[in-house]
């Protein structure tokens, strides 16, 4: 007979972050079951615990915000203009986007009241304060902005209902290099990422139609990409070509960092830069 850790046992090794293979392991005996989880436990623990001292001794930020940190000073450094806009959004940008009340998306909303949601994406705002800008700037005029995005989501090992979004445009991008355009700006952001490997894969939006993405080997997707001319433009007074990349942080992260899940290195009270906060 094969022996395997109890339910509970697996429950709290995967908070601790110890791989499925581990998790998984069958014994011969039951004793030598719970001596290895006993030895499992506890070097889990020392190892989430040396997590939390290199972050309060030495590295003092979270590999998220460190890396909201990189990838604004590598967009800067590409001609990108940083904006802030507010988390807070109105239903009249939202159906601006064509998410109205039979759209797909329209279920993910969190609504605060009528008239506000809380953002599930940047693009709206982007449109708006682009546009404004364009009234200072020739193009090609590059905006980003890094900002959480909510989403009613059934949760899962690669959704969160508060996550990172980054989302650059280039406006004015030449028609016939938007293709080219959107793998090099992909590849810029990954690389400051410190992602080498991924794909670019054709797929459906259900906010912009066709377009790629750009997915991790195994098939995580980490960015989706969009390009215009396109219907949308016409709502927010764009009449230039343009491309558009959507990054979500704690995607790359989990991907980098080899993660099962996408909690660990997410906003947290249970998690803090990838180590279970709940051990003493
Ligand atoms: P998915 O199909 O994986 O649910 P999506 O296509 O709905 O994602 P987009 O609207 O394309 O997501 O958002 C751009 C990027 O934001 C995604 O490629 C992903 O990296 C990230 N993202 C989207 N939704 C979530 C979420 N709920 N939690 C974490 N990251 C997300
Ligand atoms: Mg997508």
């Amino acid at each position: 007979m094969a022996y395997s850790f109890s339910e509970t046992q697996k429950i709290r090794l995967s908070e601790l972050g110890v791989k499925k293979e581990v998790r998984e392991q069958e014994f011969e005996e039951k004793q030598a079951a719970g001596k290895s989880y006993q030895k499992i436990e506890k070097e889990a623990v020392t190892e989430n615990k040396r997590r939390i001292r290199t972050l309060l001794y030495e590295t003092r930020q979270p590999k998220l915000c460190r890396l909201q940190n990189d990838l604004a000073d590598c967009l800067i450094g590409h001609g990108f203009t940083q904006v802030a806009t507010p988390t807070i959004l109105s239903r009249k940008f939202l159906e601006r986007m064509t998410i109205d009340g039979t759209h797909p998306l329209n279920d993910q909303v969190f609504w605060l009241d009528q008239k506000t949601c809380l953002r599930p994406m940047l693009a709206p705002n982007l449109y708006d304060v682009s546009k404004r800008l364009m009234n200072f700037s020739k193009l090609p005029l590059r905006v980003f902005e890094i900002g959480s995005c909510f989403r009613k989501e059934s949760e899962g090992r690669q959704h969160l209902k508060e996550f990172t979004m980054l989302n650059l445009v280039e406006w004015g991008t030449p028609i016939e290099e938007r293709n080219e355009r959107l793998k090099e700006f992909s590849k810029i952001v990954l690389n400051a990422a410190g992602i080498k490997d991924f794909k670019v894969e054709e797929e459906e939006s259900v906010v912009y139609g066709k377009g790629i993405d750009i997915v991790s080997p195994d098939g995580l997707e980490l960015a989706s990409t969009s390009m215009g001319p396109h219907p949308l433009d016409d709502a927010w007074n764009v009449t230039c070509s343009w491309v558009g990349v959507g990054f979500g942080l704690e995607r790359l992260l989990m991907y980098r960092e080899k993660e099962e899940g996408i909690h660990r290195y997410s906003r947290s009270l249970a998690f803090l830069d990838g180590a279970r906060l709940n051990i003493k």
